[in-house]
């Protein structure tokens, strides 16, 4: 049950009852069916295989690969782990560009690598970087770039891999939010070197935890399998140092299941992003960012950007209300990774050079979407944020 608000005074954050009783989280999870869980988890019992490359994570390998069109797929155990796998099996060195302007475990991944972070700024529509932003950042250090496709938006795989190509640089993409996004009509997945895939709870294909390596270069995909794998090769292809990336037969059977129901939960997805799309064409101050810019998109992130110049709340303010009334908006990516630790310490020279990731990681807020929540309770947020934004000077002063 909600109840909508007809004064300022009844808004949670001065002493009014929340909109919602229970809170909402962005990141809904997408739930199997109970009985198939059952099945699959009997199988495992049956077989009393758990781990090390069993049926089921060769399944997954299989049908991931399938789905997206790619030659080969290579599962490991999560997306952080999938990014330092790639870094081993390119043989990196040096410096790597990278976004600030993504989840930490992006640049993390490049710094157990023993790698260099080079931060680029990112374009203020697409909020990705472009090569237009990376090739002023190239050195004779350089030895790769990795964008992240962020809200599965493609990350110019064009431009990038001209300007790879040109200079001679590995170019490979986080796709831990494009699964089953396009680019040009294209899946993403078989885009620069390699693309890492992440099967966390929160994303839209859950594994509970989890990640996957994709390629159409065979050797590579050899190489992959090297890397994720401490101990036991499966293939004579060598890397420079090896870790236990493994997925067990528990996360490919969650990930089986995430894959059976992905189209379902794609189309939940879509329902309520074509929601906010419709109840936000008149919020004055906060626009929807076209996340698909033209092509397929999964819908698993919600994103609006608050403009200062049309109303005199801020993204914080909008933030805290939402709170308030069991909303939980979040604000990806808040900082930004230059200003994290110990990023901010070791490389105080981003502070002052990536001005659009500063602005971006201040103005966004990212609203619930995804299979745990229903279109009324959407179209009740959007009365809400209708109500916020006609009484937003009222609202303002009420703050101060
Ligand atoms: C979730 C995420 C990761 C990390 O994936 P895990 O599977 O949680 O380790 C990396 N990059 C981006 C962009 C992500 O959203």
């Amino acid at each position: 049950m909600t109840t909508s608000k007809k004064s300022v005074q009844q808004l949670a954050a001065f002493g009014g009852y929340p909109l919602f009783k229970a809170p909402i989280h962005v990141g809904q999870l997408y739930m199997p069916n109970w009985n198939d869980f059952e099945d699959t988890f009997r199988g495992i019992f049956k077989r009393h295989y758990f781990t090390n490359h069993g049926p089921l994570v060769r399944e997954m390998d299989e049908r991931f690969a399938k789905h997206l069109g790619v030659r080969n797929a290579v599962c490991v155990t999560n997306g952080t782990v999938s990014l330092m796998v790639a870094t081993q099996a390119l043989n990196l060195r040096g410096e790597v560009i990278v976004p600030a302007f993504t989840f930490p475990a992006t640049v993390q991944s490049l710094c157990w690598a023993g790698l260099t972070p080079v931060f680029c700024d990112v374009d203020p529509l697409t909020h990705n970087i472009t090569s237009k932003l990376a090739e002023p950042l190239i050195t004779e250090r350089t030895s790769a770039i990795l964008g992240t496709h962020l809200w599965g938006r493609a990350c110019d795989p064009d431009g990038l891999q001209s300007l790879c190509d040109e200079y001679g640089l590995s170019l490979f993409f986080d796709a831990a939010h494009a699964i089953d996004c396009t680019y040009n009509g294209k899946k993403i997945g078989g885009f620069g070197r390699v693309e890492s895939f992440s099967f966390h709870a929160t994303k839209v294909l859950n594994g509970a935890e989890g990640g996957c390596l994709t390629t159409n270069d065979d050797a590579l995909a050899d190489r992959i399998r090297t890397a994720r794998n401490f101990h036991v090769s499966e293939t004579y292809a060598r890397v420079p140092i090896r870790i236990n990336g493994k997925m067990s037969e528990a996360q490919a059977a969650m990930a089986l299941l995430g894959l059976k129901g992905l189209s379902k939960n794609i189309k939940k997805n879509k329902d309520l992003y074509r929601i906010y799309r419709q109840r936000s064409a008149d919020w004055k101050g906060l626009r929807m960012v076209d996340t698909a810019g033209g092509e397929e998109s999964n819908y698993q992130y919600c994103v609006f950007e608050v403009n200062p110049d049309a109303t005199v709340l801020t993204r914080n303010q909008f933030f805290f209300i939402l709170r308030a009334e069991n909303v939980l908006a979040r604000r990806y990516f808040y900082p930004g990774v230059h200003r994290m630790k110990p990023y901010d310490t070791l490389f105080p020279e981003y502070l002052t050079t990536l001005p659009v990731t500063d602005y971006l990681s201040s103005h966004l807020l990212q609203f619930p979407i995804g299979s745990g929540i229903s279109s009324d309770q959407v179209e009740h947020l959007s009365d809400l944020i209708s109500f916020l934004i006609k009484n937003d000077a009222e609202i303002a002063e009420q703050m101060l």
